[in-house]
């Protein structure tokens, strides 16, 4: 597979169709530097210490935040410049085309891990750039990394995402499976939780994991019922079916199957909702989150 480079990334943003071929002017390699250099200090910065403790300097080294702005929206994100193609070579890196925020939805954009607003030296950095589904795109815009517990996860520059990193418990209250960082691999206290709980919150996956979750008990309540299955047996057929997956391609229970199997673990694991509660499903007409609506409806 071709290897591209973040030269190559910018020379497109910089030249555009018209100027293809053109050398690189003393100025454009002068901000070159400049971007490739920031590129490598926000990588260190995130091994050794934290994406928080990465600075721009944009402005201490006279480069214009508008500049570097531009060159994502105009020549980079833009479907007609010169740069989209490396667009959508970032987009095509996300596994399996899942957005790399949620690991549920399909890759639409491309978003910015360190807000661009506040970190334009890494506006049209490939390591600043993650695939992401258009839910995802923008929830978090103004969120900046502020300490070790207060950051995202970075789809290639953690390992989280490829560990059972969720845990799920049903609540028969609002009968729902309730979402958060699995404690058996990452303890409460740990910085780790804190990052997936950061991570989830920011991008508001209570919910979206919580609506899935919804739809796919109801879903296999029905199956179950329609089929004349015991939902026991269901629920575990559907487990050994994401395994069997996980089998032929470690990966896919992270990536697109994780919600699900921990749905179908927080169901097993409640006698409320084995015993009782899940003729409720049965019954259920629509999705709807609990406590969530609009005044009037
Ligand atoms: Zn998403």
């Amino acid at each position: 597979m071709k290897k591209h480079s973040f030269y190559d990334v910018f020379e497109a943003c910089v030249n555009g169709k018209r100027y293809r071929n053109r050398p690189l002017s003393h100025n454009d390699m002068q901000m070159y530097r400049f971007l490739r250099a920031a590129q490598e200090v926000f990588k260190i910065h995130y091994y050794y210490g934290g994406a928080y403790t990465y600075k721009d300097e944009s402005l201490t080294f006279g480069w214009q935040k508008s500049r570097f702005v531009a060159l994502y929206e105009e020549q980079l994100s833009n479907k007609r410049a010169a740069g989209r193609k490396y667009y959508d070579v970032l987009v095509r890196l996300a596994p399996d085309n899942k957005c790399q925020v949620c690991l549920l939805g399909k890759v639409e954009s491309l978003d910015h891990f360190l807000p661009k607003e506040s970190y334009p030296s890494l506006s049209i950095s490939p390591y600043n750039l993650v695939p992401c589904c258009l839910g995802c795109n923008g929830v978090k815009s103004t969120f900046k990394p502020s300490s070790p517990k207060r950051q995202a996860i970075h789809y290639k520059f953690d390992d989280i995402f490829s560990s059972d990193w969720l845990q799920g418990e049903y609540d028969c209250v609002n009968r729902k499976v309730v979402f958060s960082p699995n404690t058996c691999l990452y303890p409460e206290g740990s910085v780790a939780h804190a990052r997936i709980a950061t991570h989830m919150e920011v991008h508001g996956l209570h919910s979206v994991y919580e609506l899935e979750a919804l739809r796919k008990t109801r879903e296999m309540v029905a199956y179950a019922k329609v089929e004349g299955i015991s939902l026991e047996e269901h629920i575990h057929s559907e487990l050994s079916k994401l395994a069997d997956n996980a089998r032929f391609y470690p990966r896919a229970r992270h990536t697109f199957d994780h919600w699900k199997w921990v749905t179908c673990k927080a169901l097993l694991a409640s006698s409320v909702f084995m015993q009782s509660d899940y003729q409720w499903f049965e019954n259920m007409k629509r999705y709807y989150l609990p406590g969530e609506g609009f005044e009037g409806l």
